[in-house]
């Protein structure tokens, strides 16, 4: 009995600290189906292994990291030093972005971007919403 409370508290602290630490597309999936939307995850059989895809409403949601994919925003900065592996490396990401992008536009997909900073607690809320509204109408935005 005693080891079993153990466990409970234990793997009650655990989901806690997994909560606080959600990865950016575990918020957005959480917030999806909260919503009422069916998915699948990094589907292997499209290019780029979309984090999330939505059949029903031909939408593929990508949450991308602002360093890795060089969002425009203040959190992507170049690093002062190692620039010779950083820029081209950071470069292929951007360019197998727009690649992908396009291969799924072509196959009559809407390609969903989310950003990393989008996710920020202060503007979270709105921005999930803007999502939905995004999927609901079906329209592309990257
Ligand atoms: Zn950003």
């Amino acid at each position: 009995m005693a080891d079993n409370h153990t466990k409970e508290v234990r793997s009650l602290n655990m989901s806690h600290i997994r909560s606080i630490n959600s990865k950016p597309e575990e918020i957005v999936r959480k917030y999806l189906f909260s919503q009422g939307f069916r998915y699948r995850k990094n589907d292997k059989k499209l290019p780029g292994k979309p984090d999330i895809v939505l059949p029903k409403y031909k939408t593929v949601i990508f949450v991308n990291g602002c360093f890795w994919h060089k969002h425009d925003c203040p959190r992507f900065v170049w690093p002062a030093s190692n620039t010779e592996y950083w820029i081209p490396k950071i470069q292929r990401n951007v360019d197998r972005d727009i690649e992908i992008h396009e291969l799924l536009r072509n196959a009559g997909w809407n390609v969903i971007v989310v950003w990393e900073c989008e996710l920020k607690r202060k503007i979270r809320d709105e921005k999930l919403l803007e999502l939905k509204n995004k999927i609901l109408r079906g329209c592309d935005n990257a």
